[in-house]
């Protein structure tokens, strides 16, 4: 069979070279205007004959001009036959060809390559921090501090600039909040020294829902913020807030923050994801490609945004924050205090107050009642690199890159049937713990929420019927005394092979003691029957509260 002919005229250099690609050779090309000359590096190591062909090449003038066909697995020799057909007549020709081996030549052509840029090292960091506020940072500033004295390098990534709440230092609201509040982001970092920090487009969101702050934030959007300054900044480690959803602040923003630099940890150093970051420039002052390179951290830590400390013990590393200072002589929690003072917006009556106290004073009040002297704990998201638990952040990191390791994905659970089951943020961290291989991922059990009373209780359901017939499937609440069913008792008809999403709404009542600001949690129930049978219970732990973000 003849292969396919294709044919290149050498008159332009692009040709040429291309003819010379074509053939696994690599030529760069020198161009002086009004002087053709080639000047190329060879980079195969050509079989004994090819050599004599390019030997014989180096000694002949060229003339570019002639029109050579090449065909589709011809010999490399075959080729440079073609060239020199008719060679002794190109010899006065306004063109010459220099053809360098590199294997005869390299320390010359080493020195005549003109160096490719880089990855920026000043923008390389050790630590990577992602969280969702400007004052979030101080939930992690007293270990940052520590890992500035053993001379890491640490960035900055906050989803949000804040732009919700109240302002205790001026009249500035929304969106102008958040001008002030980002500055007093950076000016906190810089006071440690940290300046690589960056905000994503993120909009502070006020509701313990993961989801619905994911979806204010535009989640494919931050997303792609957030996995280009992980490809950017190659960190070592990331550390954010644990997501998951507990009895505690619990921000859906704080969480919002952890599920976004997972999905960072697991997709940055996929070259096919985000591909236009990773791609090189096809063109000088390439406005669209990045040029940035695919990046795997090596291990990702969470602090936990809970009241609770118990299911997270042993997780993952402490550090005391007692200890004193290379860089200051100071304790760690008086750095991190000293960074805090920056954030006038949020905290200007706790900052006054401080500034009034003389030394002894300050140290009494911050460790002791405000929890500036408490241990820093993390947990172990994953380690690609090995380690212990709970072993320093450090342990087992060693410099360079690692290859790309794609998440180990948890099979989901085999489920009968006809079943019924919590949803919302509850059944989507499930999957993430699944999807992401956090399989140890600490998860309190029943699910818990702290919600404000008078309110209301929101409880999704998947109901799902995967039989050949339509089901009839009733719904019903135990609740606490005093707490009543709303909404979404009662029997539904869900369609055959359908998964169906349900809500029961339960009112809760104010709080029995109004000088109290919480009371203990309590247990939910609600049970999905079918045909005389319980199909699905979702338990969770409610406990109320004087003041909450909604559900
Ligand atoms: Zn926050």
């Amino acid at each position: 069979m003849v292969a396919p002919a294709t044919s290149a005229n050498v008159d332009a250099y692009d040709d040429f070279r291309k003819l010379w690609q074509d053939r696994d050779l690599d030529l760069r090309i020198l161009k002086e205007p009004g002087y053709a000359k080639l000047n190329g590096l060879l980079r195969i190591v050509p079989a004994p004959k090819e050599t004599e062909y390019l030997q014989a090449l180096m000694a002949h003038p060229f003339k570019i001009g002639t029109t050579v066909e090449v065909r589709q697995g011809q010999k490399f020799a075959d080729l440079l036959k073609f060239i020199f057909k008719g060679s002794p007549m190109l010899r006065f020709a306004g063109a010459l060809v220099t053809v360098f081996l590199a294997t005869t030549v390299p320390q010359a052509m080493a020195q005549e390559g003109k160096p490719l840029p880089h990855s920026d090292e000043r923008y390389k960091a050790d630590i990577l921090v992602v969280v969702a506020h400007p004052d979030d940072e101080a939930a992690v500033t007293p270990y940052l501090v520590r890992a500035l004295d053993e001379h890491r390098r640490v960035a900055v990534v906050f989803a949000t600039r804040g732009s919700s709440g109240s302002n205790e230092a001026g009249a500035e609201q929304a969106a102008a909040l958040g001008d002030v509040r980002e500055i007093e982001a950076r000016n906190a970092l810089a006071t440690l020294g940290i300046n690589t920090v960056w905000f994503l487009s993120g909009k502070d969101t006020a509701t313990q829902d993961v989801l619905v702050s994911l979806a204010n934030w535009d989640h494919g959007e931050t997303l792609e913020q957030m996995v280009r300054l992980v490809r950017l900044t190659r960190p070592e480690v990331i550390l954010t807030f644990l997501p998951g959803a507990f009895i505690g602040e619990d921000h859906g923003d704080h969480q919002a923050s952890g599920v976004l630099a997972t999905e960072a940890f697991d997709l940055a150093g996929n070259p096919a994801v985000f591909p236009e970051q990773v791609a090189g420039p096809m063109k000088r002052l390439e406005p669209f490609l990045a040029d940035l390179r695919p990046w795997q951290a090596k291990k990702i830590y969470y602090f936990p945004d809970a009241d609770r400390e118990d299911i997270f013990r042993g997780k993952g590393p402490s550090y005391s924050v007692k200890e004193v200072s290379r860089l200051s002589n100071k304790p760690y929690w008086r750095m991190a205090l000293d960074a805090f003072r920056a954030h006038q917006t949020q905290a200007k009556s706790y900052l006054d107050k401080i500034a009034q106290m003389d030394e002894a004073q300050i140290e009494r009040m911050a460790t002791s009642e405000d929890g500036w002297g408490e241990d820093q704990h993390f947990v172990l998201g994953k380690s690609l690199v090995g380690g212990s638990v709970s072993g320093d952040i450090f342990e087992e990191i060693t410099p360079g890159a690692i290859p790309y390791a794609r998440p180990e994905a948890v099979p989901e659970p085999a489920r009968p049937e006809l079943s019924a089951e919590l949803g919302g943020p509850w059944s989507f961290y499930a999957e993430f713990r699944r999807a992401h291989g956090l399989g140890n991922l600490p998860h309190p059990e029943p699910p818990e929420i702290a919600l404000e009373g008078p309110g209301t209780l929101v409880i999704p359901l998947w109901v799902r019927n995967q039989t050949a017939k339509a089901q009839e499937v009733t719904l019903s609440a135990t609740l606490p005394a005093g707490w009543t069913t709303a909404n979404g008792s009662g029997r539904f008809t869900v369609a055959a092979r359908r998964t169906a999403a349900a809500r029961v709404e339960v009112s809760l009542p104010a709080l029995p003691d109004k000088t109290e600001k919480k009371t203990v949690a309590q247990e939910v129930t609600v049970r999905a029957e079918a045909n005389g049978q319980v199909i699905g219970e979702a338990k969770l732990r409610v406990e109320l509260r004087k003041r909450a973000l909604p559900e």
